[in-house]
């Protein structure tokens, strides 16, 4: 199956980790030994990041150099290429529940990123006015302060117990009300944010389409169609340029 780019107008595709699996990524859940789950429950919450900010640090930091060192894999270079070919009438978002970055630096341009980005770090005092910035460093010895207020900085990425970022929940819920092709690629189809964000496609009158390497179990009919495999090959032919 190969989506005629032409026949749609506005495109919302959502990702979650079943597309960075290709470049190596370890999820929240899956730190490879380092942390035990319950660690990652435990100190990815935001009570640690007030309690021991530190404890936030370990945890998150040790993402900060796999995140780096990994490559945007076919799957983002595709989803990239797709929206560089739409034409200046249609419109294009792509809402991530990933925190790597890879979409951007595969070269999408309009990425909301639902759940912040590892490489970045921004100021736990929400009346600071010190803008996220990006950050390498793991800060696994010492937890960095604000140069504006002196306050704790963090990962400017969503912690558990924490709300989504407003402003990227707002321009996700705007563009699927208007969408007329949604795609939702390497995520559950069966809870949030896929299951509802597939329904309010589906109320706008959209062609939605599930990609994922396993299949829904019980399928979520608000999915038209689905297709199963590896999402860097999937993505490629799913949305490559047609010969
Ligand atoms: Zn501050």
């Amino acid at each position: 199956m190969q989506i005629d780019a032409s026949r749609y107008h506005r495109v919302v595709v959502l990702t979650g980790a079943g597309i960075s699996a290709a470049s190596g990524l370890p999820t929240y859940r899956g730190l490879g030994g380092i942390w035990e789950e319950h660690d990652v429950e435990e100190y990815g919450h935001v009570r640690a990041l007030h309690e021991r900010p530190q404890r936030t640090w370990q945890l998150f930091g040790s993402m900060r150099t796999p995140v780096a060192q990994a490559k945007p894999n076919a799957a983002h270079l595709a989803l990239a290429q797709f929206e560089a070919r739409l034409g200046s009438h249609q419109s294009f978002l792509l809402i991530t529940q990933n925190i790597d970055g890879l979409h951007q630096r595969a070269g999408s341009r309009r990425v909301i990123e639902l759940h912040g980005n590892i490489g970045q770090t921004r100021c736990a005092n929400p009346d600071c006015s010190l803008q996220p910035f990006p950050d390498a460093a793991p800060h696994a010895d010492r937890v960095p302060l604000c140069p504006t207020c002196g306050g704790v900085l963090r990962p400017d990425i969503v912690l558990f117990g924490e709300p989504l970022p407003a402003f990227a929940e707002w321009q996700a819920k705007r563009a699927l009300r208007e969408c007329d092709l949604f795609i939702a690629i390497g995520t559950s189809g069966l809870v949030w944010p896929a299951a509802n964000f597939v329904r309010s496609a589906r109320y706008a009158g959209a062609r939605t389409i599930y990609a994922n390497l396993e299949p829904m179990s019980p399928p979520n009919p608000a999915f038209q169609e689905v297709v199963l495999g590896k999402a860097e090959e999937l993505v490629p032919r799913l949305l490559g340029e047609s010969i």
